[in-house]
């Protein structure tokens, strides 16, 4: 556990070590606020970086590569690391309940606890599927399923729900992985409901044409349910598959249930450009865990590392009782898509669309870079 600042005499707690916290804690440790004393509660002192979790899926980045240690930035930044979960929160007394039975006070909250996966929709997913979120059960699950299907009776057919970009990323990463280790052919299905957004069309004609030359099969529908052998769409089509990835739409996580804090329809934060929740100026939140009603935008990685920096200065602004800045999230954004094969996919806006060995070259410079930041 790293040491608090003797002089701080307010309390900043940030619940989750999600993108947009990385980068808070990275601005204390490079300009130390001593008016507050830091405490991070992580439920993984690992936080995976989601850009380099398909490139290590698909075997070109090591499980380090693709982790943050938030020990080490909490050590930096003089933050009071508590590995444990938050389970709720009680607004009013102004404490975070913790799933080890302790509640932490705060003067001043900040949330970024991503999502957790909507398996509602889909009968059967919860038992015979393996969420893509949260990562971290995610990766354990994978190292089983890789083992078993290393075995020569090992699963062959696999099938992807959700056609998003993170769908996407997947069936790229799962067919580079296991189509260069298996002797016997792979059958791979991506199976999405619409078209993926932040995809232009000239990428996903880029997209289709990769899919096919992989013999990566894509199926239009909405999955409605998941058993031992496969998919049943709504429309009643069956899909064979040994093995289930279920990427789909999120829902927010448990812990924000209970509290009255405003929220969206689906139940994530509302929060201001401030980055405040709306009814309540000392709980900030950033990430997938929140909507900004004001500028609302797809859920992606992207949008909580451009938040980092503006959290870390209002929350600063904050404890010292100065104005806030707003923050207006940008509305394009590149995207760039691994194909798993030293290749990459990638566009902007609605025009731009690009593909090939100098895609992959820039997404794996832009992660590194990332990624050296906090290490
Ligand atoms: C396969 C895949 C590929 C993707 N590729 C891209 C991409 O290329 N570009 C892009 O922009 N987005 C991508 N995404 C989306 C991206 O993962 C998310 O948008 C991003 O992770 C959101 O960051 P976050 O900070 O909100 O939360 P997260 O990154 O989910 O971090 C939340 C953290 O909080 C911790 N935590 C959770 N609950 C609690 C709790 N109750 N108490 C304490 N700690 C808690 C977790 O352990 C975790 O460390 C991809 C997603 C997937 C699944």
């Amino acid at each position: 556990m790293a040491s608090n600042r003797s002089q701080a005499n307010k309390n900043l707690l940030l619940v989750g070590g999600g993108h947009a916290h990385v980068f808070v804690l990275e601005a204390f440790a490079r300009n130390p606020e001593p008016g507050l004393r830091l405490i991070l509660v992580a439920k993984d002192v690992r936080t995976p970086y989601s850009g380099m979790l398909p490139g290590h899926l698909a075997g070109l980045y090591s499980r380090d590569e693709m982790h943050i240690d938030l020990e080490v930035l909490a050590r930096r930044s003089g933050a009071t690391l508590i590995q444990d979960e938050a389970v709720g929160f009680d607004a009013a007394g102004k404490r975070a309940l913790l799933r080890s039975g302790e509640a932490l006070s705060y003067d001043i909250l900040s949330i970024d606890i991503g999502i957790t996966p909507d398996l509602s929709g889909i009968e059967g997913a919860a038992e015979h599927a393996l969420a893509v979120k949260p990562i971290g059960d995610l990766l354990e699950k994978w190292d089983r399923l890789v083992e078993k299907a290393l075995r020569p009776d090992g699963p062959r057919r696999f099938a992807i729900i959700g056609g998003g970009v993170a769908g996407i990323c997947l069936a790229f990463a799962v067919r580079a992985f296991l189509g260069t280790r298996l002797s016997d052919p792979l059958h791979l299905a991506l199976i999405g409901a619409s078209d993926a957004p932040g995809i232009n069309a000239g990428m996903r004609r880029r997209i289709a044409r990769a899919f096919e030359r992989r013999g990566i099969e894509v199926f239009k529908g909405e999955a409605a349910g998941v058993d031992p052998k496969g998919v049943t769409l709504s429309s009643g089509e069956r899909i064979a598959a040994d093995a289930v990835l279920v990427s789909t739409h999120a829902a927010p996580p448990p812990a924000l249930a209970g509290t009255d804090w405003a929220k969206d329809e689906h139940g994530f934060l509302a929060i201001r450009p401030t980055l405040q929740v709306l009814n309540d100026n000392s709980v900030f939140a950033a990430g997938d865990c929140a909507t900004m009603p004001a500028h609302p935008r797809p859920k992606a990685g992207v949008f909580a590392v451009r938040q980092g920096p503006v959290l870390a200065r209002n929350l600063r602004r904050y404890g010292r009782g100065e104005a806030l800045e707003e923050h207006r999230p940008q509305r394009k954004h590149l995207v760039l898509i691994s194909t798993g094969d030293g290749r990459a996919i990638g566009g902007r806006g609605r025009f731009v669309a690009f593909q090939g060995r100098f895609a992959w070259r820039l997404k794996d410079w832009l992660d590194r870079r990332f990624m050296r930041r906090f290490t």
